[in-house]
């Protein structure tokens, strides 16, 4: 299995000179199992390339999933840049998995963010022919691989992925707030990963005057992956006021700590 960055940032994307070490894009994941086949997991505006990257690879695959954590801004927005969904001979498979979703609309959501208003091209106009999947469970079977979530404590609800393929597994655990101490059932859920990605859009000190804005320190990303034992940490949705050269010297921190760490960049390649 192979995992691909190609939007690391939380909230909303920057484009200065001094972050895009690190990188601008907000939140999607190309995930390419082992078969060859790929999923994605979020829209952020990071889609946009990876859909050309798709493309310039000479995507064979006719039919695509893209599973969503949530549904907030920074997680969907890249959507209707989304090359492969203006090819008519492409399926695409937008899937919600976990049961209790606050949503009630999938289709609403999407379509939402195509009026007219918004944008001039509207979601029944884009060519691909698309499912939208609100599925009450909390396991799905996506070609050999194995998709299951967790309900996380973020504004709204956000879901964690946990994907097993051929004997690996990655977990995307991102936008979500532990509290004092981190969740007991995310570490379960995190149990002896091959990769953790986990989010921390703050230090400590910043997480005391951001509570209830649904994210994780550092820190916390680390205590999780030293109670799950997983063999890989990527730490990921860097705020946007955290620069190139601020990432870094948290990212030297974070190693001395966990030593398998690292901050996700942009088009970083995790094997697997
Ligand atoms: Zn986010
Ligand atoms: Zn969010």
């Amino acid at each position: 299995m192979k995992i691909k960055f190609y939007g690391t940032r939380g909230s909303t994307p920057v484009c200065d000179r001094d972050f895009l070490e690190f990188g601008g894009n907000t939140t999607s994941i190309k995930i390419t199992q082992d078969d060859g086949r790929i999923c994605i997991c979020d829209a952020g505006s990071g889609i946009r390339n990876l859909g050309r990257d798709l493309l310039n690879d000479g995507l064979q695959q006719p039919e695509l999933f893209i599973c969503f954590t949530h549904f907030h801004w920074d997680h969907i927005q890249g959507f209707p840049f989304f090359a492969p969904a203006y090819n008519p001979n492409m399926i695409i498979n937008i899937h919600a998995l976990g049961k209790d979703r606050e949503i009630t609309n999938l289709e609403g959501i999407f379509e939402g963010q195509m009026k007219a208003e918004y944008f001039p091209v509207p979601l029944e106009s884009m060519g691909a022919t698309f499912n939208f999947l609100q599925l009450d469970q909390t396991v799905l079977k996506i070609h050999d691989a194995e998709f299951r979530v967790i309900k996380q404590n973020h504004p709204g609800g956000s879901y964690g992925y946990r994907v097993e393929d051929n004997e690996k597994s990655v977990v995307i655990c991102t936008d979500i707030e532990h509290g004092n101490s981190v969740l007991p059932e995310i570490v379960e859920f995190c149990k002896n990963a091959d990769l953790l990605v986990h989010e921390a859009q703050y230090t400590s000190e910043e997480l005391e005057s951001h509570r209830g804005w649904g994210h994780s320190s550092y820190d916390q990303a680390i205590e999780v992956a030293e109670k799950a034992g997983v063999k890989k940490l990527a730490i990921t949705h860097h705020d946007p006021e955290h620069n190139d050269t601020f990432l870094a010297k948290i990212e030297r921190e974070c190693q001395k700590r966990y030593p398998s760490c690292v901050l996700a960049r942009e088009n970083m390649e995790i094997i697997l």
